[in-house]
């Protein structure tokens, strides 16, 4: 008997040990971890990196990039990965950015801009007419549909980026890094849109083969070209009585620009100071009727007259019409070459030069004749509207509010 009770005895006390020793095992385990883990770097500045480095005595091996993304002096990479257990003596190799490679994309935001000059788009072949390339009168004022596509795709694939007129001439240039700005404007409101008539919800139906549906076609090709234009118009407006309204609306609506290319088209050198104020200020007044505070305020000048020199310039810029006055930013003279960087001390933005968009087989300032010259002086971006990159020897020539960065060419040596 006896034995049997101690042998219960025995059980119990081993049952109890084993539950003591499994409620022991239960217990969280509180183990200390010494091990050190890699940080994330990327919020770091590279005086703490280094001080982090030392802190934990890796060997920290700095290597310097361009890169068009991460900013300068920002980490691109770190050799460690975060979280990784580091220990002393491992090497860690950063990864630091030197910023955009300025050099490598030609960035130049003081070289020139083209502000091309089209007047009407006439739905034919080049080979339909008589006149060299896509001219349709002997001065080019009027090009085929074919050669307005053909001047898109190739300004595109040259890699210049439509922005406003107005955004021009406020120094305001939106454009990708290593891209060029391009600007263009229409006079006269003839023959560039044609309407076919009203859709279901009373919208206008735009011929594809009238200026505007080419741009909007456009807009659809490329949607990185950024597609707008400013548009010059007289008391006629687009010329159609029953859509002017509908046309303008429309306009304003998908990103192009009204402007005044005066009341009735006079030479403005052969009338009065009066009448000059008549033409710009009633002008204004119509448009402000259609698209009240939605026009720029800019005047493209009848037959590029007159002159900044001519006494009636200044009553473009600035007159009073019906006890209504009216300021003028920008004129645009006819000329024949790409005008000034906004940034480029000669910018006159009062008076700006304009391309005749024409052919003329290379020669006598026609496009192919501007692209090519370009090419030595075109504005290239660096894609960032806030700041303006110039080489280190045009700093003098720089004018602007903006913050201007500065690089200098690698010299490379000939032996
Ligand atoms: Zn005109």
């Amino acid at each position: 008997m006896k034995r049997i009770i101690y042998f219960l005895i025995i059980c119990i006390l081993i049952a109890t040990i084993i539950l003591v020793l499994l409620l022991i095992n239960k217990k969280p385990k509180i183990e200390k971890d010494n091990n050190v883990y890699m940080l994330d770097l990327s919020n770091y500045s590279l005086e703490q990196i280094k001080e982090y480095s030392l802190n934990n005595k890796l060997n920290l091996n700095i290597i310097e990039e361009y890169d068009d993304k991460v900013l300068k002096d920002n980490l691109i990479s770190q050799s460690i990965l975060p979280n990784t257990i580091i220990k002393e003596n491992d090497n860690l190799e950063i990864v630091i950015s030197k910023g955009i490679d300025y050099e490598k994309h030609k960035v130049n935001e003081l070289g020139n801009i083209p502000v091309m000059m089209y007047h009407q788009i006439k739905d034919m072949k080049n080979e339909d007419t008589k006149y060299t390339g896509g001219n349709v009168d002997y001065d080019g004022y009027t090009r085929t549909t074919e050669a307005f596509r053909k001047d898109l795709d190739f300004y595109y694939q040259n890699g210049y980026r439509m922005i406003r007129l107005i955004d021009y001439v406020n120094g305001k240039i939106d454009v990708e890094l290593g891209y060029s700005p391009l600007v263009l404007t229409f006079d006269d409101g003839l023959n560039e849109v044609k309407v076919l008539g009203l859709d279901e919800n009373d919208n206008i139906i735009i011929d594809p083969n009238c200026a505007l549906g080419i741009l909007e076609e456009y807009k659809a090709k490329y949607p990185d070209f950024n597609v707008t234009a400013t548009f010059f118009l007289n008391s006629t407006l687009f010329y159609s009585q029953k859509y002017n309204e509908k046309i303008i609306n429309y306009m304003i609506d998908h990103g192009y620009d009204i402007g005044n290319h005066t009341l009735s088209h006079p030479n403005i050198n052969k009338i009065s100071t009066t009448e000059t104020q008549k033409e710009v200020g009633r002008m204004y007044q119509i448009l402000e009727q259609y698209i009240p505070n939605k026009y720029v305020n800019i005047v493209a000048l009848p037959y590029g007259n007159p002159s900044s020199s001519n006494e009636n310039f200044k009553y473009i810029l600035n007159g009073v019409y019906n006890n209504k006055e009216y300021n003028t930013i920008t004129t645009l003279r006819v000329s024949w070459e790409a005008d000034y960087s906004p940034f480029n001390s000669k910018f006159d933005k009062k008076y700006i030069k304009r391309i005749r968009a024409y052919d003329n087989n290379g020669t006598n300032y026609d496009i192919e004749y501007n692209f090519k010259k370009l090419e030595n002086n075109k504005y290239i971006s660096d894609g960032n509207i806030d700041t303006v990159v110039i080489k280190e020897d045009k700093k003098n020539d720089v004018n602007t509010t903006l913050s201007v960065i500065t690089y200098w060419k690698n010299l490379k040596l000939i032996i």
